[in-house]
């Protein structure tokens, strides 16, 4: 290029004319575009990824792009006040949340700030919403059990304290159900439970919480709420905020459960932000990035050592599928970003077995380190016998005549069945669970009608509670199932099956 002198030293001029601008325009922009909950903003060269930034009517934003031109702003809140050629503040600072024991019994946004109309929150503690995940040697392998509370779940899928389990399953297949029973069992025993609903109808969530304050669990719940009608940043950020929340009481050493309802949600609201912020799309149109939205949140739960006071975060994502195809793209992600998955299924959920786990296609792959030695005698053979009866099941349709073992299989099976369904809001102890499973595993339950399946254990439970409540008391405690303690059960089962025997006229 041939420029002549005069014509260098005018652009030189020109550019040394704007130079102040420009110290100003590092960290003050403008508005390009607005639209969509995104803003396009140019300056803020200095700007980092994930900073928040303020616009002209105090909006806050959150920067997720960072291009050569422009950044890309996402808003975090309406963006009806906002309009192109508007100023844009840098705040040096990355998004917090408030955290703290005064978040208990609260319902926050996604931003830590109440919205249940019970005043302001006073903790003035706050963590940043994103944190690299606990390294390998500051973690200790799970080895102590959190109780669901749920037969089906605590025999044969257990979750241990510092795993992730996915609930998987199509639409009202009861997922929701099978987290809110695990936070109501966690009543009195020391873990702080947190519940994030992404993308769900406010009355929903509504409903949910004053289902957890009917029955006591509020005292130490915090729900973190970004609704549907909300925009998708803040959909966005809500996971993140929650666990936020969570690790500031995992480090001081206090054990905590959160429940993630749901993840697709997550995905799509991801999906809509970063489609709108134009970067490419990739499977199901989902960015490239979406796996990582989703490893780099669950990485975040793990038990803590001993030197670090051994807290823990269990985590429970939740994940909609579409006529019980595992195999998509989020489905499949998040299965292998956790430790395991409860498969739930519509056909199980219909038959009126409820929680519909599907035992078949339901892992736990680190929880049975942390099953107590009393739950482990009871279930060793439960998953087998449920997917022999599931066999069987198919052949006694064509009414075909059936060996004596075959029918014994099915006759037991279909007890098991019976005593694995569980109504909601009534978790069980470990030793009323160990109890209804002892009975049908050893052959109490044979004389025992499958429909009366329920009414037989509800006696049970009632007989232990009025007559061995110590040995409740111990196998709880203790957790194992001595010599003694099986006798003194046997007992008790036996004298329940007496009863309802003479009852029902069979003896
Ligand atoms: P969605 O896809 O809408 O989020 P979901 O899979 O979370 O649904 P839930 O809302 O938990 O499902 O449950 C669906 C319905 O089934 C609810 O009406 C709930 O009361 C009922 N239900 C769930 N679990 C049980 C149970 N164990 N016994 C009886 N009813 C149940
Ligand atoms: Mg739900």
């Amino acid at each position: 290029m041939d420029l002549k002198p005069q014509e260098i030293s005018a652009l030189i001029k020109e550019r040394i004319k704007h130079y102040e601008d420009k110290i100003e325009a590092d960290d003050i922009g403008r508005v390009i575009t607005v639209g969509d909950g995104i803003a396009l903003a140019q300056g803020l060269e200095k700007a980092m990824a994930s900073e928040l930034v303020e616009f002209e009517d105090g909006t806050m934003g959150m920067i997720l792009n960072l291009e050569e031109e422009s950044v890309g702003i996402v808003i975090l809140g309406g963006d009806e006040n906002i309009k192109e050629g508007q100023s844009v503040k840098r705040t040096k600072q990355i998004a917090e949340v408030r955290v703290g024991d005064e978040m208990l019994g609260r319902v926050v946004n996604a931003l830590g700030d109440p919205i249940d109309g019970k005043g302001p929150i006073s903790s003035d503690r706050y963590r940043p919403i994103e944190r690299v995940a606990p390294g390998v040697m500051t973690r200790k392998s799970v080895h102590q059990p959190l109780m669901t509370g749920l037969k089906v779940v605590d025999s044969m899928i257990p979750i241990g304290k510092g795993q992730r389990e996915l609930i998987i399953g199509d639409r009202q297949t009861g997922k929701t159900a099978i987290a809110i029973d695990t936070i109501i069992n966690q009543k009195g025993k020391d873990v702080l439970c947190i519940y994030v609903a992404i993308g769900q109808k406010a009355s929903t969530v509504a409903q949910l919480v004053e289902k957890l304050r009917q029955n006591g669990a509020m005292e130490y719940t915090t729900v973190v709420v970004a609704t549907a009608s909300e925009q998708a940043p803040m959909l966005y950020i809500a996971p993140y905020a929650g666990c936020a929340i969570a690790e500031e009481w995992m480090e001081q050493g206090k054990d905590v459960l959160i429940v993630y309802d749901d993840l697709s949600k997550h995905a799509v609201a991801y999906r809509a932000m970063s489609l709108l912020l134009r970067r490419p799309p990739g499977r199901e149109a989902f960015p490239g990035d979406v796996f990582y939205l989703h490893s780099r949140l669950l990485e975040r739960a793990c038990k803590l050592n001993d030197e670090l006071g051994g807290g823990s975060i269990t985590a429970l994502p939740i994940v909609e599928t579409q006529a019980g195809d595992i195999s998509a793209y989020i489905p499949t992600n998040v299965i292998s970003i956790t430790d395991g998955q409860l498969f739930l299924q519509t056909e199980l959920f219909n038959a009126g077995v409820r929680p519909a786990v599907d035992s078949g296609l339901s892992v736990s792959r680190v929880g049975s380190a942390a099953q107590t030695k009393a739950m482990k005698s009871v279930s060793r053979a439960l998953k087998l016998e449920l997917a022999q009866y599931a066999e069987l099941l198919s052949f006694t349709q064509f009414g075909s005549d059936l060996d004596p073992i075959t029918q014994k299989s099915i006759d037991h099976g279909a007890r098991l069945q019976a005593m694995l369904v569980q109504p909601q809001y009534a978790p069980l102890p470990m030793s009323l669970q160990v109890a209804s499973l002892y009975a049908v595993e050893n052959g109490f339950l044979d004389k025992v009608e499958v429909e009366q399946v329920a009414e037989f254990e509800r006696a049970l439970h009632r007989e232990m509670g009025e007559r061995h409540a110590d040995l409740l008391a111990a196998i709880d405690d203790r957790g194992i199932l001595d010599d003694d303690m099986v006798e003194e059960l046997r007992d008790a089962i036996g004298e329940v099956l007496d009863n309802y025997l003479i009852a029902n006229g069979v003896r």
